[in-house]
């Protein structure tokens, strides 16, 4: 066998690998070439991205307020649920509580889309070291709401000696028209003092904690002292109505009561930056349709076929 040089060796291996290292090279734009011929995982990623992100499209109401809670209906004098208006299956609030509360009567019934919020907030009262809630209405039917505007109706005239006019007016001047009142929504809860007798529930602690702390768990004051005038209702700082979050929230920062958060959801969606993130609240009446961004939704109903849609888009 003929046997290479030495000096000849040398260059052959140098030649040997030069070779082998441009293999190597030429085979990554092959690699490169084989991964764009099948183009399938490349074409597939991008699609789901386009999945994760879809372009927004209109979706009717019907289908949005299905199976959603009535905790954004607005009820006052020019928008009364009227005596055919039946809140969803009620449940007592004995039955919905697992915190401490008294409760002036164990029939007390309430929207059970109610119940965990109210939990949340008894539970933070009772942290805060206050003495336990007291609440004593929650529900009231057309027919309990009716006798109880009579029988006010009949005091004035016959304990007060006033003229049927005078006594009807007196009378709408502190209790709800039948048809016309929040508690027929199973939404609101009427808190009682629990210290001595004869202080007013306004200057009571409970009180200022209630005020100071229900939006934090999708409550109101329904009456606040200064919007007298936009709720038509004196101020009642015992009445908390349950609207949900964000919403009391994003009424709490913009110092909205429920009567200006609708008018301002008339005239289009609100953005708002709460504690709990940033929203976009949308609103649409029965019949229409809403185009929403992405993020998690919280749907609400307004009692009358519209939907109130908050969408957390941060
Ligand atoms: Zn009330």
């Amino acid at each position: 066998m003929k046997k290479f040089p030495r000096s000849f060796m040398l260059p052959l291996l140098l030649a040997l690998c030069l070779a082998l290292t441009a293999c190597t090279d030429a085979a990554q734009p092959a690699a490169s070439g084989t991964s764009a011929a099948q183009a399938s995982p490349s074409a597939s990623a991008s699609a789901s991205a386009q999945e994760a992100t879809p372009a927004p499209v209109a979706e009717d109401v019907a289908t949005l307020a299905q199976g959603a809670s009535e905790s954004m209906i607005l009820v006052n004098a020019d928008n009364p649920v009227g005596e055919g208006f039946q809140p969803p299956a009620l449940k007592t609030l004995k039955s919905l509580i697992t915190q401490p509360v008294k409760l002036d009567d164990d029939s007390i019934q309430a929207d059970p889309c109610v119940a965990d919020a109210m939990n949340a907030m008894l539970a933070a009262a009772k942290a805060d070291g206050e003495a336990t809630m007291r609440i004593q209405n929650g529900y009231r039917s057309y027919s309990r709401q009716k006798e109880i505007f009579d029988s006010t109706v009949n005091y004035h005239k016959t304990q007060e000696k006033k003229t049927e006019q005078e006594a009807m007016t007196i009378t709408k001047s502190k209790v709800a028209v039948p048809g016309y009142s929040e508690h027929h929504t199973g939404l609101c809860f009427d808190f009682g003092s629990v210290e001595a007798d004869g202080i007013p529930f306004g200057q009571t602690a409970h009180a200022a904690w209630l005020k100071n702390n229900v939006y934090k768990y999708g409550f109101i004051i329904r009456y606040p002292e200064d919007k007298q005038s936009i709720t038509g209702t004196i101020p009642e700082p015992w009445h908390v109505r349950y609207v949900g979050l964000p919403h009391s929230e994003i009424m709490q920062k913009q110092g909205l009561c429920l009567e200006e958060y609708w008018q301002a959801l008339q005239s289009g969606p609100i953005t708002e930056t709460v504690d709990s993130g940033t929203y976009q609240v949308y609103y649409a009446p029965e019949g229409g349709s809403l185009t929403l961004p992405q993020g998690e939704r919280t749907i609400a109903s307004d009692g009358r076929g519209g939907v109130v849609v908050a969408v957390k888009v941060s």
